[in-house]
């Protein structure tokens, strides 16, 4: 049977159970036959096809009250004018688009300045499509590193260890999955809110790749005390030997601490931090997705993961785990690196902190909350229900509630040893003004008024699974 008369076949079959609406008289957001997990047999008219798509889409949430995502919603016009000009470019097309691979480049370069690395020549860097991505190739550097350190020195090289918080972002786990290196999970404990160092010596060894702090603890924004970490490094340097890097995951809080906190220490200026990556598409206020990674030096990332490709003309070398990808977010980068320089960023992440204390202050106040971070490192806060005020209720409760309002305010177990922990979060982006804030209080205050008024508890439901098990 020829391929033509098989699809025959098939339209014919599926014409006797399907109401047969000859596209032509299909008007736009009417409903149509189409099959939703299989492809059509046949053409739609764009407008249809457009309608179909256009309403689905709609049924995501609003984006303004969406307080749970790190990630960019709104550019201004001029960026969406330049992002409708240039989505055909694909960013691994160097020799095609030689102007966006330069663009690129000047990116990183100033990324790796604010950054405070010692000399920018001799650094490296590159756009991803997210953190996930300049993750795994951070991580590999270090992995790349030690293997090769081990094998000079004639050492087995079986067992790869990385010492990082239990409460990463799921992308590390990736990382040691994909990659098989053994986890050495620091516990966060009521302690140790955050990874502080505390007992390092005890997951340090001679297989350890490297030390991974985070700039911007997900669950709950806090930074962990990357020069703290690295003194501690140098103490068990000084006592066995053992020269261990640090990476530094700074997909939130890299693109905020140069502008807010020029004055902490937590990027180049420690020399243990090797490599840095951030994500353009959060406070760097891209849409999705661009990331970003830099490594101090040519050194610190091994050239084997370097690849040298010529099909696309001229000689490339390339270092990323996808190929194509869109490069209009890397000029989106630049315009934004353009239009706004270190004031505007500094002004827009400010009035973001500057809401997310407003609002965590209030939050404080409502009486049943206990806040366990302010909102005064990245724009993030978190809070738990006080011991004792209630067992009627639950976070999970006020989040469904305030859902009911169009507010996405998740709540979550916290990580690992700690998971009987309930935490609920808000992420303040640009677009959360002082007013939406303010809504957005009167509205928390009227649903804890309800469930503080209940006199039975709320029916336990199991919680739907979150993204930050481990
Ligand atoms: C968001 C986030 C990531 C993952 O970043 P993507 O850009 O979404 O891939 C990694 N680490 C931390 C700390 C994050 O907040």
């Amino acid at each position: 049977m020829s391929t033509t008369a098989r699809s025959n076949a098939r339209t014919t079959t599926n014409a006797t159970d399907s109401l047969s609406i000859n596209p032509v008289f299909v008007r736009p957001g009417e409903s149509t036959e189409l099959p939703k997990f299989q492809i059509p047999d046949g053409m739609s008219l764009p407008e249809t096809a457009y309608q179909i798509v256009h309403d689905e889409a709609m049924l995501d949430g609003n984006a303004r009250l969406n307080l749970a995502t790190f990630v960019t919603t709104w550019m201004d016009d001029e960026a969406r004018q330049l992002y409708s000009e240039t989505y055909d470019k694909n960013m691994i097309d160097k020799d095609e688009y030689p102007q966006t691979a330069a663009i690129e480049d000047r990116c990183w370069k100033i990324l790796a300045d604010l950054w405070n690395v010692p000399d920018v020549n001799s650094s490296i860097g590159t756009s991803t499509i997210g953190s996930s991505e300049a993750a795994m190739l951070g991580g590999l550097a270090l992995k790349r590193h030690w293997q090769a350190r081990r094998k000079a020195e004639g050492k087995s090289i079986e067992a790869p260890n990385l010492v990082l918080s239990t409460a990463v972002q799921v992308c590390w786990e990736k990382f040691l999955n994909y990659f098989e290196v053994e986890p050495r999970w620091v516990p966060v404990t009521e302690d140790h809110i955050v990874f502080d160092g505390h007992d390092l010596e005890k997951y340090v060894d001679e297989n350890t790749i490297g030390v991974v702090a985070i700039m911007g603890v997900t669950y709950n924004g806090l930074y962990e005390p990357v020069k703290q970490i690295s003194e501690k490094l140098d103490e068990i340097q000084a006592s066995t030997g053992l020269d261990v890097k640090i990476h530094v995951d700074g997909a939130s809080g890299a693109m905020i601490a140069p502008f807010c906190q020029p004055d902490l220490e937590w990027d180049f200026r420690v020399p243990r931090v090797v490599s840095i990556n951030t994500s353009g598409h959060k406070y760097g206020l891209v849409y999705p997705g661009l990331g970003w990674i830099i490594w101090r030096d040519t050194e610190s990332l091994p050239e084997s993961m370097v690849f040298h490709c010529s099909y696309l003309g001229g000689d490339m070398p390339t270092l990323a785990l996808n190929f194509s990808r869109p490069g209009a977010q890397v000029l989106l980068q630049y315009y934004n690196f353009l239009r706004l320089g270190r004031e505007g960023y500094r002004q827009i992440q400010q009035s973001s902190l500057d809401v997310a204390q407003y609002l965590s202050g209030k939050i404080a106040e409502v009486g049943p909350f206990e806040l366990v971070s302010r909102g005064d490192t990245i724009p993030v806060f978190a809070w738990r229900l006080k011991d004792g005020h209630t067992d009627r209720w639950t976070l999970f409760d006020l989040s469904d509630r305030l859902r009911m309002k169009g507010w996405l305010v998740p709540a979550y177990p916290m990580a690992d040893n700690l998971a009987s922990m309930t935490l609920q979060r808000i992420v303040v982006r640009a677009g959360l003004s002082h007013d939406l804030a303010t809504a957005l209080l009167r509205d928390i205050e009227a649903e804890v008024e309800f469930l503080d008024s209940l006199d039975a508890p709320m029916p336990r439901i199991a919680v739907a699974g979150s993204h930050f098990h481990h």
